[in-house]
């Protein structure tokens, strides 16, 4: 009897530890927003459809106030944040692209010169992610599960595509302007997947690129926005004015490149998610696979033609529409509730200058401090020119050789044009980052400074603009990069497999999303990660 009774508790224990099996999402979707500043999920709220935001925003998780905890707000840092869990001291994703400190080289972030392009043009494809020195949560998920999972990313912009996949990604594409194909490079393979040569001769970027860009709505109706024809937008090649229909024709000696400011973007890249999750099977497997998505066009457009523009309405009402298309499609391929995804910016945008100084804001012009008027200055004062590098990224890169050479006092000249810069108009504060003890600025503002400094990668001045100030733009659209609320406030929804119904207005970091995510799949943080997990959604 007793032999019974223990033959049958041990064949309970046994299909009991067979029953809890480790409990995961079969499909992440991690979709980054470029350019998609907080209030975007509001400013246009009524006309989002039940599907789209909304049915992330009131069924899902969301994230109100998260920020991010480090400068520059750009979109290279911005996406190795995410998915690193770490900021650029640690993961050297300095900015889009850098000066290095030792060579005086300049380098673009995903720029690779050991590998080859793959289905595309060498322009294009000479990129990896080798320039990050931190594992991303997609390489940390390969790792936890012997590399069983699948990870995959896609994007126009090759940096929204390559970073977010990480090192060890199964495969990472990004768009070609010269052939309008998806692409990818040799660090991936020496050959593109069929689906995605399957994908590429299909052609769709050849309709979507002379597609003219109309608005959804009759143009009264966009009431969020200033008129059509507005002084702050800027125009495409070939146009008269910057109002609808919106064309690319005009582009058209750059290849595809229009493409990139059209709501065309967006839609050949949903389309490629598709076509990724068909052909690799992601989801279908025993092993959570992972599809990084990133969309660029809200960032072209956004810089075209700035936030208070009828394009940027229309352009996330369009995306709108075809989010409430993608998500039943998940439904369909991996089941309702077996997914997870989180949809995030890489940074917002302020408003454009102008439209702030007609309305009285403070707001102006940042570029006054370049790198000519300060070699000016200096040679004045010290007698010799080209001390500084260059003026870039709100950073004074210093020619530490010149220096050098001519054997002038560092602190001499680093102290003067920092006093310099401090007392030009439009400027906040100047701090030496080799002696960021005397970083006198502001919380959140001083750690972001700490935060954004790569010894190797980033200039040893760092300037910080008033807020309203901007520079390394033109005078119409828009643009990122300063530490300000505009630029560093950003949308964070989850949804799906795991994620409780609410809202959270406690302070979330950027760097808190790979930590939560870690969490959740129940795999190790990413190596540089400094971020918390979102305790809120992990109940
Ligand atoms: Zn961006």
């Amino acid at each position: 009897m007793k032999r019974v009774q223990l033959l049958l508790l041990t064949l309970i224990c046994a299909s009991g530890a067979n029953a809890q099996t480790l409990p995961r999402p079969k499909l992440v979707v991690g979709i980054v927003v470029d350019q998609m500043r907080w209030d975007y999920l509001y400013r246009y709220y009524d006309r989002y459809e039940a599907g789209g935001f909304k049915r992330l925003m009131t069924k899902g998780f969301n994230c109100q106030n998260t920020m991010i905890n480090y400068l520059p707000s750009f979109t290279a840092p911005g996406h190795a944040c995410v998915y690193t869990g770490t900021v650029p001291s640690v993961h050297g994703i300095a900015a889009n692209d850098w000066i290095d400190n030792q060579t005086g080289r300049h380098w673009y972030c995903t720029e690779d010169t050991a590998v080859s392009p793959v289905g595309g043009s060498l322009y294009a494809g000479k990129m990896s992610p080798r320039n990050m020195h931190a594992t991303t949560v997609t390489d940390e998920l390969r790792l936890a599960t012997n590399m069983r999972s699948k990870v995959f990313g896609i994007a126009i912009k090759d940096r929204g595509s390559i970073l977010p996949a990480g090192h060890m990604a199964n495969g990472a594409y990004w768009f070609d302007d010269s052939t309008g194909n998806f692409i990818t490079s040799s660090f991936y393979g020496n050959r593109l997947p069929d689906w995605l040569t399957t994908f590429n001769n299909k052609r769709l970027a050849d309709s979507l690129v002379d597609k003219d860009w109309t608005t959804l709505y009759p143009l009264n109706t966009y009431v969020n926005s200033v008129e059509d024809n507005s002084k702050y937008e800027g125009k495409l090649p070939g146009e008269q004015a910057p109002v609808f229909p919106h064309s690319a024709k005009g582009m058209r000696n750059r290849g595809y490149q229009g493409l990139r400011y059209l709501p065309g973007g967006n839609t050949i890249t949903f389309e490629a998610a598709k076509a990724c999750i068909a052909g690799e099977q992601l989801g279908s497997g025993n092993s959570t696979d992972f599809l990084c998505v990133s969309f660029s066009s809200t960032d072209y457009a956004g810089h075209q033609y700035g936030p208070n523009a009828i394009e940027m309405e229309d352009m996330f009402l369009r995306m709108d529409k075809e989010l409430a298309a993608f998500l039943p499609y998940l439904d369909s391929k991996v089941g309702a509730g077996n997914y997870t995804i989180f949809l995030t910016a890489d940074h917002g945008g302020a408003h454009n200058t102008g439209f702030m100084k007609d309305r009285k804001a403070p707001a102006g012009n940042a570029d006054a401090v370049g790198t000519t008027i300060l070699n000016q200055m200096l040679e004045k004062e010290f007698g010799t020119d080209s001390i500084v590098r260059t003026v870039y990224n709100y950073q004074v890169y210093f020619n530490e050789d010149v220096i050098a050479r001519k054997r002038l006092s560092e602190n001499a000249v680093v102290e003067r044009t920092k006093n310099w810069i401090a007392e030009q108009e439009g400027v906040s504060f100047v701090v030496d980052m080799h002696d960021r003890g005397h970083n006198v600025t502001p919380e959140p503002l001083r750690t972001m400074i700490v935060n954004g400094y790569n010894r190797a990668r980033s200039g040893r001045l760092q300037i910080i603009p008033q807020p309203g100030w901007y520079g390394g733009h033109s005078g119409t659209g828009t643009t990122h990069g300063t530490w300000n609320p505009y630029d560093t406030h950003i949308p964070l929804l989850w949804y799906g497999w795991g994620i409780p119904k609410g809202e959270t207005y406690r302070k979330v970091q950027m760097t808190d999303i790979a930590a939560t995510l870690a969490a959740l799949l129940h795999i190790q943080q990413p190596n540089g990660c400094i971020g918390e997990p979102i305790a809120e959604i992990l109940k």
